[in-house]
């Protein structure tokens, strides 16, 4: 059988995440520190007084995982701001059954989707952490002759003829690139970035989108497979190990904006958890705690933060209707309208 790149990875990271338990090969950061949960459900507390209290209001996470940056969320919301909790729906968008059963443990109620699409048209607060990663892309490769794109056959590459790849880079940049050159395009992404936009600037809301890759992708190849923390094949045993590619985060909020809404960033992780708290908070955790323990919850924090961790290569992307103000975190970073 021969698939298409983007068709490969799909079908390899639903069976990855239907079987294995990704945090064997994987850590992120709600695992890291139950701070940035915490902030999060703050944040989120936060942008709904920022925009009027709408009700009713989705509180949605898209790929939750083991469904702990919630539960440290909800925690938080039920303590600091009972009105919103009271208010929130709780809405998860997760496709393996397998992590729904844990979420459902962890959170309690809630109404799962398969797709970010499906959320109902209301008043909406979305997070995402390390979700839009997972998500298929495609693969092209510049030859001598032209342009080629990557299928799967077995465990291999296989080079079919296509044309130029449209939806990543510029053309200008894909005309110039050199023989042996990847680029990469990633269409799913991109039409969430569409359909929260859109959605956004229609009913209301923000979306806080945290993922890793660079300020604004460039060519290359991003395409990465893990397994028990360490670089596996991406193409051997599909479902072995979990499959992921760099956010582009500059297409990502340019689509964002072509439906409507006004983004802000992204700014580096370190920067906007700094913003929101997250040492103060880090210290008061550990004053309630014994020494050992103490200087983890803040070594955690640190983790999360600093630059040559996971400070600088995690980025925080929000989106906003048009008309909606700077959301917390964001004051001092520039803000595009549509
Ligand atoms: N946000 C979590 C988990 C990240 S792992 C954390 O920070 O720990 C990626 C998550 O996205 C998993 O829950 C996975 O099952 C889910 N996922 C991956 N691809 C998906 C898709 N196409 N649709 C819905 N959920 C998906």
């Amino acid at each position: 059988m021969m698939e298409r790149l983007d068709a490969f990875m799909a079908r390899a990271n639903a069976a990855y995440y239907a079987i294995r338990d990704p945090y064997r090969d994987f850590t992120t950061a709600p695992e890291v520190s139950q701070v940035f949960g915490e902030l999060l459900g703050a944040w989120a507390a936060v942008t709904w007084a920022a925009l009027g209290r709408p009700s009713p209001v989705i509180l949605a996470e898209a790929g939750p995982g083991r469904g702990t940056l919630m539960a440290d969320a909800l925690r938080v919301v039920r303590r600091v701001a009972p009105d919103f909790a009271a208010e929130a729906r709780i809405h998860l968008v997760e496709t393996s059954p397998r992590l729904r059963s844990l979420q459902a443990e962890r959170i309690g109620a809630a109404v799962w989707h398969e797709r970010i699409e499906d959320l109902p048209a209301e008043p909406l607060l979305l997070i995402a952490n390390e979700f839009l990663d997972a998500l298929p892309i495609r693969q092209f490769v510049r030859r001598a002759d032209g342009w080629r794109e990557r299928f799967v056959e077995a465990d291999r590459f296989v080079e079919m003829a296509a044309g130029p790849p449209d939806g990543g880079v510029s053309r200008a940049a894909i005309d110039a690139a050199p023989i042996g050159t990847v680029a990469e395009i990633r269409e799913p992404a991109l039409a969430i970035a569409r359909w929260l936009g859109h959605r956004i600037a229609q009913t209301g809301g923000a979306a806080l989108i945290i993922d890793y890759g660079p300020q604004s992708a460039g060519l290359g190849d991003s395409l990465q497979a893990l397994r028990d923390g360490r670089p596996g094949a991406a193409l051997a045993e599909p479902g072995s190990s979990d499959l992921t590619a760099h956010v582009d985060f500059t297409a990502f909020a340019a689509a964002a904006r072509q439906s409507g809404a006004r983004t802000y960033g992204p700014v580096p992780q370190g920067a906007f958890l700094t913003a929101l708290g997250l040492y103060a908070r880090a210290a008061k955790l550990a004053r309630h705690l014994p020494a050992r323990e103490a200087a983890a919850a803040v070594e955690a924090a640190r983790r999360l933060a600093e630059p040559d961790r996971m400070g600088r290569l995690f980025k925080v992307l929000a989106i906003t209707g048009p008309g909606a103000p700077p959301p917390a975190g964001f004051e001092a970073a520039a803000s595009v309208a549509p």
